[in-house]
């Protein structure tokens, strides 16, 4: 097998939360690929300890990327405030013999600086099209836990069934585990004794969305996060439909600090939120850019959770713009960044503070693999694209790291694979359930 079909037989996608089938961006052939280890959403450690644990794993498959594609050069992007891994990152790089192919680049602690087209703009200062992709400009993005997987998927053809979590936040005992993809939430939140009153985010708190304790964790869940319920994230989250509409055309004042801050804008795409809120208000022109900006909005929640001094939320706006605006198809279009992009960008301990959650601030335990003996639940689906069919029945004995489902020929999809030992309990179309 080659490195795709080997990086696809693993199931191996998106681990930073979008999802997107690894193998596919292997088929491209860009002049840079970076390892993204931002980490931008507050409070999370999770790839710092993927980091801490594995980084020659890392280091190995950013290195395999980049000759497989055929990449001319390689970033490992890191923010500075995790200046106490750079040694171990530089030493990774020199004895994995990649220091001519690799560099480390020191980003900056603001808030999106991990959404892709920050990245690409600020290692490369190219900047992706409106509905675009990094490879429309020659680039690749992987998370470190991604690449990490791409290396144990080429040395030891191990599936992914496992990954990193961070759970934080009001929480009594904040961790970092190694965890069995199907793990119930719940297992988790029974070791990180969370404060009454309290709301489970799954993935973070900008762009993360309220779970409940019987949810499992995928491939793409990066972090259970737990906030007051009258948090402004999660109100934002919260609050229905008609209540950000009703409020938004009570309080709207088309101030445009939105606009100001949002990082789509300042990268020069046309998107403006506060037109969408006077459009939405006033009942204006809707089938013009202002509608179709929908589709530049990468829900990054800095205009509601930041910019906006009465909490409004564009971003809420634009997402019921986007689905209902499905069939629009916008052609790319190149364009400048705004000459400010640099001062409008949104420090995280700024955004902490407006979020109230500064005190949350410290670095959880790691604690290894997670303790969990009870049955595992895992979705057929958990990436872009088409869910896998099962291929094993209620009864069968399955071995850890063993292939459960498979995809159909030319669809876009991975499968997925037991994580322990076990029987094949329970057969759905949507999940497998495992125990002992
Ligand atoms: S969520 Fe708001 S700030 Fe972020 S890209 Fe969308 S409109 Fe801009
Ligand atoms: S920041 Fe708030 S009040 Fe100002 S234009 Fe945007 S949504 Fe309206």
């Amino acid at each position: 097998m080659n490195l795709i079909e080997k990086v696809k037989h693993a199931g191996i996608v998106g681990a930073g939360g979008a999802g997107f089938p690894t193998y596919v961006k292997l088929q491209s052939r860009p002049e840079i690929y970076i390892c993204n280890a931002a980490e931008c959403e507050p409070l999370l450690y999770t790839d710092y300890y993927v980091i801490k644990h594995h980084i020659n794993d890392v280091i190995k498959g950013l290195k395999l990327a980049i000759e497989f594609t055929g990449a001319k050069k390689g970033f490992f992007a890191i923010k500075k405030k995790r200046k106490e891994l750079f040694p171990l990152i530089e030493e990774a790089i020199k004895s994995e013999n990649a220091e001519s192919k690799i560099s480390l680049f020191e980003l900056g602690d603001y808030y999106p600086a991990g959404d892709e087209q920050s990245l690409v703009h600020d290692i490369t200062g190219r900047i992706v099209p409106q509905n675009g992709i990094p490879i429309d400009v020659g680039v690749v993005v992987n998370n470190a836990l991604t690449l990490a997987q791409i290396a144990w998927a080429k040395e030891k053809n191990e599936p992914v069934y496992k990954r990193f979590v961070s759970v934080v936040g009001e929480v009594e005992n904040p961790f970092v585990a190694i965890v069995n993809i199907g793990t119930p939430f719940k297992a988790l939140i029974d070791h990180a004794k969370p404060k009454s009153g309290t709301v489970l985010i799954e993935g973070g708190v900008m762009m993360g969305n309220v779970k409940s304790p019987e949810d499992v964790i995928t491939k793409t869940t990066g972090a259970l996060v737990f906030l007051e319920e009258n948090n402004p994230a999660v109100r934002e989250k919260t609050a229905s439909f008609e209540s950000v509409t009703r409020f938004s055309k009570a309080a709207c004042c088309q101030c445009t600090e939105c606009t100001v801050l949002c990082p789509r804008h300042n990268l020069g795409h046309k998107i403006e939120p506060h037109m969408i809120m006077r459009t939405l208000n006033y009942g204006l022109d809707s089938s013009s850019y202002i509608a179709q900006a929908a589709f530049l909005c990468c829900q990054c929640g800095v205009c509601s959770m930041f910019a906006c001094p009465f909490g409004l939320s564009p971003k809420r706006i634009y997402a019921y713009f986007r689905k209902r605006l499905k069939e629009y198809n916008i052609p790319a279009e190149q364009h400048k960044a705004d000459p400010f992009n640099e001062e409008k960008k949104v420090p995280t301990k700024r955004l902490m503070a407006r979020l109230s959650i500064l005190h949350l601030e410290r670095k959880p335990e790691f604690i290894g693999e997670f303790g969990y003996n009870g049955e595992l639940t895992i979705p057929l689906k958990q990436h872009i694209g088409a869910p896998g069919k099962p291929i094993v029945k209620e009864g069968d004995k399955v071995k850890k790291g063993q292939q459960i489902s498979k995809c159909e020929e030319k669809s876009l999809c991975v499968p997925v694979h037991s994580p322990i030992n076990g029987i094949v309990k329970k057969v759905t179309n949507n999940f497998v359930i495992i125990g002992s």
